[in-house]
């Protein structure tokens, strides 16, 4: 009973934390499977299988992004489905007082975006996901390492020799630069929008290209 009411009490928390972060957003926002429905989503914030070991969404949170960034996900859909492959989104909007809460819990600073610092996570942006593969009927597929693995394994260019995992990262990564992303150096799973500077003002694409060059982006 008592797990119950502290699980409880931290769900109430994240949904506190969620809806007054929606209510003070001004970043139009759609839900990706209300673009294309047969995209898998498993945000994985909703449970504590991420790198913080808390629930930092509310249960049933829906992955949003910007209008724009939606259709170019449909379309990495359909090509990876034209292999009997499927998208999976792992994060989506990230909204900035989860991200401090990310921060604040990880101190990860190589990977892990101080939102006290230059422009913050691209995913705050709304122009940012977190995505893997499934196989056609959702099952998932052999990758480099799992979601939040802060370890060389990460890395967006494959080190290993599985000749399945090498498949499967390339075939990902094909979809999502067809469809105008970019990767990240350190992050296999994150991808943002490639015309990014679009989203941002003149002073937050200045603070977000520094970091860019230094850790972020990298052409896939
Ligand atoms: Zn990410």
């Amino acid at each position: 009973m008592k797990f119950f009411s502290a699980r409880f009490i931290i769900v109430a928390a994240a949904i506190a934390t969620w809806e007054s972060a929606m209510a003070q957003t001004t970043i139009p926002l759609v839900d990706i499977k209300a673009v294309d429905p047969t995209i898998v989503v498993e945000l994985r914030y909703t449970g504590v299988n991420n790198c913080s070991g808390h629930a930092l969404y509310p249960p049933r949170t829906t992955a949003l992004v910007r209008p724009e960034v939606a259709p170019r996900l449909a379309a990495a859909q359909a090509f990876l489905r034209r292999y009997q492959y499927q998208l999976k989104i792992w994060d989506a909007y990230r909204p900035t007082s989860v991200q401090l809460r990310l921060w604040q819990l990880t101190h990860k600073t190589n990977y892990i975006a101080d939102p006290g610092a230059g422009p913050g996570s691209m995913h705050s942006w709304g122009i940012a996901v977190d995505a893997t593969l499934t196989d056609a009927s959702n099952n998932a597929v052999n990758m480099p390492s799992d979601f939040d693995d802060f370890t060389p394994a990460a890395m967006l260019h494959y080190q290993g020799i599985d000749p399945a995992v090498r498949t499967h990262l390339h075939l990902l990564q094909r979809a999502m630069a067809g469809a105008g992303f970019l990767g990240q150096r350190t992050e296999w799973w994150h991808f943002t929008v490639a015309d990014w500077q679009k989203y941002l003002s003149p002073e937050e694409v200045k603070r977000a290209a520094q970091a860019f060059e230094t850790r972020w982006q990298a052409k896939l």
